[in-house]
């Protein structure tokens, strides 16, 4: 018969199960020093958070979301943002357009982060810089502070999530989202390709037949610093993002990409550059 080499080489090859489960326990393990104070530090203040210049990485990704919701087309009752971190940038032109803003995090610190911005506690990380930038690109002539407001009403559900589960929320989101939005998270907590494309797919099925996802990502990153957690990202080519998509059921309404200018290459990752695409769940049949 076959020795146990082979054996054992054929049980690995029909179940990764036992490898996957150890490099996403790694994944795991590596938020639970996720310092949300330092993550803002390195992302969201200058120089990647400059509005003085439309190069700069923050100003493009708020330009893609503004653009996108500028149609009108994406709108609804309930928009899930997945994986929001301590962040609300990605919300600010997402909710005009929707009732209710459900915001997402796999972390308690980062949902409290959340919750305290929403209330208006002080000592809070500054968005008016952000808010104003969205306002000034709306080209509405809003008064910065009624956006926020609108968006503080909005954000009502802050809910614990784990895209590794097929059931990422515990429970179905009833009824389910009419548009999905999630910046920098599925590839910041997937080992692999394969997981990222998994976890694409539990996400898409919080989504309605005929809803709009909206992704912002990495490309190329293979870690970033968030304090004293160094957490492991997969590196993605655009192409990973495109047969994600088409593989969880997605079409692609529009794709973007933004090349990492050196001057923002500041050490706190290895990013190459970031992608944003636009995608359709197909309308049931
Ligand atoms: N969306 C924010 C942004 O655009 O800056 C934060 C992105 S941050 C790079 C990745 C986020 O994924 C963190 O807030 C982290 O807590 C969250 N996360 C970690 N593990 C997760 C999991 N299994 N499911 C969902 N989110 C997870």
């Amino acid at each position: 018969g076959r020795g146990y080499k082979a054996a054992a080489a054929a049980g690995r090859a029909r179940d990764p199960q036992p490898l996957a489960m150890s490099s996403l326990a790694a994944v795991r393990a590596g938020y639970e020093g996720f310092d949300p104070r330092a993550y803002l530090q390195n992302n969201y203040v200058p120089p990647r958070a400059d509005f003085s210049s439309e190069d700069c990485v923050v100003p493009w990704k708020l330009r893609c979301l503004a653009e996108t919701f500028a149609s009108g087309e994406i709108r609804g009752r309930t928009l899930i943002d997945v994986g929001s971190g301590p962040t609300i940038y990605q919300l600010l032109s997402a909710c005009d357009h929707f009732e209710e803003i459900v915001a997402t995090d796999y972390l308690a610190v980062n949902r409290e982060e959340l919750r305290r911005w929403a209330r208006g506690e002080p000592g809070t990380f500054d968005w008016s810089p952000f808010i104003r930038h969205v306002c000034k690109i709306e080209g509405r002539g809003e008064p910065w502070q009624d956006k926020e407001r609108r968006l503080r009403g909005r954000l009502r559900r802050i809910l614990p999530i784990d895209v590794h589960q097929p059931d990422p929320l515990g429970a179905p989101l009833r009824p389910p989202a009419d548009a999905l939005l999630s910046a920098f998270c599925l590839e910041a907590v997937s080992p692999d390709r394969a997981s990222f494309a998994r976890a694409l797919a539990h996400v898409g099925s919080l989504l309605r037949p005929g809803g709009h996802a909206l992704l912002l990502g990495a490309l190329g990153e293979s870690f970033y610093l968030a304090g004293a957690a160094r957490l492991p990202v997969v590196p993605l080519a655009e192409d990973d993002v495109r047969g994600a998509l088409a593989g969880a059921g997605f079409a692609l309404r529009d794709f973007r990409s933004y090349l990492m200018p050196p001057a923002l290459k500041t050490g706190v990752d290895d990013v190459a550059g970031v992608f944003f695409a636009h995608a359709q769940k197909p309308p049931e049949a």
